[in-house]
C-alpha cells in the first residue's frame, strides 16, 4: 500500500490512519455480494472500530449495527444509524442499557439468558412498549481460532444452552411485552477456515427441523460474525473473501420461506484499513539484541500482548540495509512487544513504522495506563 506520508508529519504520532479508498473498496465489496440476496441483512460490529468518521462511512453504506452495550448503541445513534437496524447482543446487560434500547426503539435484543428476558418484560412493560427478543444460541460449534476469541463452545459464558431453546421459546410465549423473532449465533473471531461456518449452518439446520417439528417458527437467523483478515498478507489480500463467507452461508443453510438472514461483521469490514502509525524514538544496541523502541505502546494496541497477536511492521522512511530488531514500545511492561526478530530497512530516530492490520480491535482497545494519552484516528 503506498501511504500518503506526506500528510503524516504533521500529525502527532501514535495514531491511527483509516485508509477512506480501501474502506470503500470493502463495504461495495460486501454489498455487492448481499445485494445478490434480497433477505441478507448486515449488522456492522462496533466494537471493532467505533471511530465517527469511520461509521459515517459505514452508514452510508446502509449497515445496521451489532451493539454489545449501551454506549455502543449511543455512540450508533449518533453517527446516524438507523435504530430499526440496531441489534443488541451480551451476557450482561444493565437495565440503562436496556432501557436505552428500548428507547431508541431497535429491532432486537440477543438475549442470553431465561433471566435477562424476564428483566427486559418487565422494563418494556414499565414503558408500555413490546421488546422484539432473538435468542443467542449456544451451538457448541469450535472454531479454529485463539482460545480466547472463541464464543461457540459450551464452556464458553455466551448464550442459551441448546438443550434450554426450546423452554426459553416457550416462556416468551408467556410473557405480554416481549416478541420472539428469531435466533442468534455467534461462534467466534478471526475464522478463517470456511468449514467451521459450514459446522454452524449444519447446527442450526438440525435446530430448525426440531423447530418445525414442534410448529415453532422463527422469522429471523443472525450466523453472528467472526470472519478473519490476512494479517501475514495486507497488502496481497487488502479485502477479505466476502464470496467465500457468504457462499457458506448460501449454499448450506437452509432457510425457510420469508426467512431473515442477519449478519454481524466487524474484523472483516475494518481490519485491513487501519495502521497504527507511529514514530521511532531510539535505537538500542542491548547486549545480545537491537531493539527499535517506538512511540507507541500496548496502550495503543493491545492485541499483540492479549491475543499473540501479529501486526506486519513497515519502515515508511527507510530504504537501508535490512536489519534484524525487536520492536518495542515504552510501556514498563516486558509485553510491551510489536515484533521480536523482525527485519526492517535500517531504522533511525524519527522513522515512521506502520503497524498494519490494525483497523479493528486496535484504536477502541486503547487504554491510558502509564497515564497515557488516547491515540486518535484519521480517516482519508
Ligand atoms: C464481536 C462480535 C461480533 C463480531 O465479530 P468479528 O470477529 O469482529 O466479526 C459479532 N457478533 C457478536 C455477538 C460479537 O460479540
Amino acid at each position: 500500500m503506498a501511504f500518503p506520508i506526506d500528510k503524516f508529519k504533521d500529525i502527532e504520532t501514535p495514531f491511527y490512519y483509516y485508509d477512506k479508498a480501501l474502506l470503500n473498496e470493502t463495504l461495495d465489496t460486501i454489498n455487492a455480494e448481499i445485494g445478490k440476496h434480497s433477505n441478507y441483512h448486515l449488522h456492522y460490529a462496533i466494537k471493532a472500530n467505533a471511530n465517527i468518521d469511520v461509521l459515517r462511512e459505514i452508514q452510508k453504506a446502509g449497515f445496521g449495527v451489532d451493539c454489545v452495550s449501551g454506549g455502543e448503541i449511543q455512540q450508533a445513534l449518533n453517527a446516524g444509524f438507523d435504530a430499526a437496524k440496531i441489534v443488541y447482543a451480551g451476557v450482561g446487560k444493565g437495565d440503562w442499557e436496556i432501557r436505552l434500547g428500548l428507547d431508541a426503539g431497535i429491532f432486537c435484543f440477543n438475549v442470553e439468558s431465561l433471566e435477562e428476558l424476564n428483566i427486559i418484560n418487565e422494563l418494556a412493560a414499565e414503558k408500555g412498549k413490546v421488546a422484539k427478543v432473538c435468542f443467542r444460541i449456544n451451538p457448541n460449534v469450535g472454531a479454529h481460532t485463539h482460545a480466547n476469541i472463541t464464543t461457540g463452545l459450551a464452556e464458553n459464558k455466551f448464550g442459551i444452552a441448546m438443550e434450554d431453546m426450546e423452554k426459553a421459546i416457550m416462556a416468551a410465549a408467556e410473557l405480554q411485552n416481549v416478541e420472539f423473532i428469531g435466533l442468534h449465533f455467534h461462534i467466534g473471531s478471526q475464522i478463517l477456515e470456511m468449514d467451521d461456518f459450514k459446522a454452524l449452518t449444519a447446527r442450526i439446520n438440525k435446530l430448525q427441523d426440531n423447530l418445525d417439528a414442534k410448529g415453532i417458527k422463527v422469522m429471523n437467523i443472525n450466523v453472528g460474525g467472526g470472519l478473519g483478515i490476512a494479517y501475514n498478507d495486507p497488502d496481497g489480500k487488502p479485502v477479505p473473501d466476502f464470496k467465500a463467507y457468504f457462499k457458506a452461508y448460501s449454499d448450506n443453510l437452509k432457510l425457510r420461506e420469508g426467512q431473515q438472514l442477519h449478519f454481524e461483521l466487524g474484523r472483516a469490514v475494518v481490519g485491513q484499513m487501519g495502521s497504527l502509525i507511529t514514530r521511532v524514538l531510539y535505537v538500542k544496541q542491548a547486549h545480545v539484541k537491537k531493539f527499535v523502541i517506538v512511540d507507541a505502546g500496548m496502550s495503543d494496541l493491545i492485541r499483540p500482548a492479549l491475543y499473540d497477536a501479529h501486526h506486519e511492521i513497515q519502515n515508511l522512511s527507510s530504504d537501508g540495509p535490512q536489519e534484524t530488531y525487536d520492536v518495542v514500545g515504552p510501556i514498563c511492561e516486558s509485553s510491551d512487544v510489536f515484533g521480536k526478530g523482525e527485519t526492517l530497512p535500517e531504522c533511525h530516530r524519527g522513522d515512521i513504522i506502520a503497524l498494519r492490520s490494525a483497523g479493528a480491535y486496535g484504536e477502541i482497545m486503547a487504554c491510558q495506563y502509564n497515564c497515557r494519552k488516547l491515540p486518535k484516528g484519521y480517516l482519508f
